[in-house]
C-alpha cells in the first residue's frame, strides 16, 4: 500500500517510511492511497476475534510492507499485560443504545495508550526497514496527556531514546507527577520556563536544525516524532471502531440500520480514525463530532469556514482546548478527492490568516457525514452529574462533552441508533473537577480528591494512579527555553 502527501501529489512513500518520517518533506501529511474495504465474511471473521487478532487483521492491510513476524511482534507487544483484563477497549452500555467505548485501560489512563503502546514497535520496525541500525531519538513537547502516554510506549524499548518537555505551570499536578516518576533507562523529562507554545517551538527548533541533525547522524541517531500527525498513532485507533462495532455485533446481532460514532475531539485524530473505518465498511452514519468552549470545529462543521482567531479558553476538558486541529488536513483531502494542490492552498490560507472556507460541495459532503455540537464546563458537570443519577456511570470531564453533545443530537434529530461514544479519560484522572460535579467536597491535595472520589462513587481507583501517590520523583529539573538544545545533547551523550 502507498502513502501519498496530503500536499504534494509526486509523494509516493511505503508504510514504514510514512512512520518512520513521520511527516513529509514539504509539510504535508501522510495518508494511504486507498483504503481496504472489509466485506461482510470480514466482519464475521472479527467478530470471533480477541482485540490482538482483529488488530493484526485490520492493521496488516495498512502495514503491507512489514512481515507477519514483524506485524506480530508489534501487535503483541503493544497489547500483551498492557491493558486491564488483556481488553484495550471494552464497552459499557448505558440504557439500550448507548456504548460507552472505554479506552483508558492502560498504563496512562487515557485512549493515547490505544496508539502509544503500539507506535515504539511501528517506528523501531520502520526504522530497521528505512535506516538500518540507527537509535531514534523520540522529541515531544506535551501539554500534559500526550507527553505520559509516550514516555510509557517508549521506555526500554530498545534503539529509542525518549524526552520529553512540558510547561513548567502548564500541567496538572497528577500529570507532572507521572511524567517525573516515569521508570525507564532510555527517557529523560524537563519541565521548561514557559508555555505549551515555547516548548512546542522549542522542539520544532530542534528537530529542523542542520548543526543537530548532523551531530545526531555522527553518532548513528535520528529523530522522530511521536505525535499525533505520525500515521503510526492514527492507524491503531481505527482498530478500536471496527473492534467496537463487532463487539456490538456479537452481542445484539442486528444493527441493521448502522451506528452513529461521538467523539470528544481536539487534534481530530480520533473522530478522523472513525471516519477511515466507516471509510473501510464500518456502518458509521453520522459522526457526532463534540467540542468544550474551544469550539472551532462546531463552528466550521455548521459553516464550512474554518476560523481560529477567536480567544483560547482554559476548560476542564484541557485535552481538547485546541484551536489548530491538525488532523483536519487529512480530513480535508478526503472531502477534496485527494486533491493536494488545493489541500496545500488552503494550510496556506490558515497558517498566513488563521482561518479557510472550503468550497459549497465539500461543504454539504462535511453536513452529511459529520454532526458538531459544544458545551461549556457547566454544561459538562451537569452531564456528568445527570449521567451518574440515570446510569450509576462516572465518567471524566472528555467524556463529558461527548455525553452532552449526544443528547444535543438526540433532542436536535431524533436519531435513536445505537451509538459508540468514545470515553478518552478515567475520571481518576480529572478527579478535582468530576468530584465538583457530585459533591461540595473538598480535599486538600490530588490524591485527597482521588480518595473523595472513590468515597462518593464507589468506583475503583485505576492502580497507576493509586500507585502514583508512593511514586518516587526521578526528574525535577527545569530548564530555561534557549537551554533545550544544550539538554537534548547532554541526554544523548553527544555534547
Ligand atoms: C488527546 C485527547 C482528546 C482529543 O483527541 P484528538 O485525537 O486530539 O481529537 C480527547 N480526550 C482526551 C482525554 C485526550 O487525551
Amino acid at each position: 500500500m502507498a502513502y501519498i502527501s496530503t500536499r504534494d501529489s509526486s509523494v509516493r512513500v511505503t508504510a514504514a517510511q510514512a512512520i518512520a518520517q513521520g511527516i513529509s518533506a514539504e509539510g504535508g501529511l501522510f495518508v494511504p492511497e486507498k483504503f481496504p474495504t472489509l466485506t461482510a465474511s470480514d466482519f464475521e471473521a472479527l467478530k470471533g476475534m480477541d482485540y490482538i487478532e482483529r488488530a493484526q487483521f485490520v492493521l496488516r492491510f495498512f502495514l503491507d510492507d512489514f512481515t507477519e513476524v514483524e506485524l506480530d511482534y508489534c501487535v503483541k507487544g503493544a497489547y500483551t499485560n498492557t491493558f486491564d483484563e488483556n481488553r484495550p477497549a471494552p464497552i459499557a452500555r448505558l440504557g439500550e443504545k448507548a456504548n460507552v467505548l472505554e479506552l483508558w485501560h492502560g498504563p496512562t489512563c487515557a485512549f493515547k495508550d490505544l496508539a502509544l503502546q503500539l507506535l515504539p514497535y511501528l517506528l523501531t520496525v520502520s526504522a530497521k526497514k528505512t535506516a538500518a541500525g540507527k537509535k531514534t531519538v523520540i522529541l515531544v513537547a506535551t501539554s500534559g496527556d500526550t507527553g505520559k502516554a509516550a514516555l510509557e510506549g517508549f521506555k526500554d524499548v530498545p534503539g529509542t531514546e525518549i524526552l520529553v518537555f512540558y510547561p513548567s505551570d502548564g500541567v496538572s499536578p497528577m500529570q507532572k507527577l507521572q511524567m517525573a516518576s516515569q521508570k525507564g533507562e532510555n527517557v529523560h523529562v524537563f519541565a521548561i520556563h514557559g508555555n505549551f507554545d515555547d516548548a512546542q517551538t522549542g522542539v520544532k527548533q530542534i528537530f529542523t536544525n542542520d548543526e543537530i541533525k548532523q551531530l545526531l547522524a555522527e553518532n548513528n541517531m535520528q529523530f522522530s516524532s511521536a505525535n499525533s500527525i505520525n500515521w503510526g498513532r492514527l492507524a491503531p485507533q481505527i482498530v478500536y471502531y471496527v473492534s467496537a462495532y463487532c463487539d456490538m455485533l456479537a452481542e445484539n446481532g442486528d444493527l441493521s440500520d448502522g451506528i452513529n460514532v461521538v467523539v470528544p475531539t481536539g487534534n481530530f485524530g480520533n473522530i478522523l480514525a472513525a471516519y477511515y473505518a466507516k471509510k473501510m465498511g464500518v456502518p458509521i452514519c453520522k459522526l457526532i463530532c463534540a467540542s468544550n468552549a474551544n469550539n472551532v470545529l462546531t463552528d466550521f462543521i455548521r459553516t464550512g469556514t474554518y476560523d481560529r482567531n477567536r480567544p483560547f479558553y482554559t476548560t476542564y476538558s484541557p485535552s481538547m482546548d485546541i484551536l489548530i486541529s491538525s488532523n483536519l488536513e487529512r480530513m480535508l483531502f478526503e472531502l477534496y478527492g485527494n486533491d493536494a494542490e488545493t489541500v496545500a492552498k488552503l494550510q496556506a490560507d490558515l497558517s498566513m490568516n488563521g482561518k479557510y472556507t472550503v468550497s459549497n460541495d465539500v461543504c454539504a459532503k462535511i453536513s452529511g457525514l459529520f454532526y458538531g455540537g459544544c458545551c461549556d464546563d457547566a454544561q459538562t458537570l451537569k452531564t456528568i452529574d445527570e449521567v451518574f443519577e440515570k446510569y450509576g456511570y462516572l465518567c471524566d470531564t472528555h467524556t463529558g462533552v461527548a455525553m452532552a453533545v449526544y443528547e444535543q443530537y438526540l433532542k436536535e434529530t431524533g436519531d435513536n441508533r445505537p451509538t459508540v461514544i468514545a470515553s478518552t479519560a478515567s475520571p481518576y484522572k480529572f478527579a478535582k473537577n468530576v468530584l465538583s460535579a457530585l459533591s461540595d467536597d473538598a480535599a486538600a491535595d490530588e490524591f485527597g480528591y482521588v480518595r473523595l472520589l472513590h468515597d462518593v462513587t464507589a468506583t475503583e481507583i485505576p492502580s497507576p494512579i493509586a500507585a502514583l501517590e508512593n511514586a518516587t520523583v526521578r526528574f525535577n529539573e527545569t530548564c530555561e527555553k534557549d537551554g533545550m538544545r544544550d539538554v537534548v545533547l547532554k541526554s544523548l551523550g553527544i555534547e
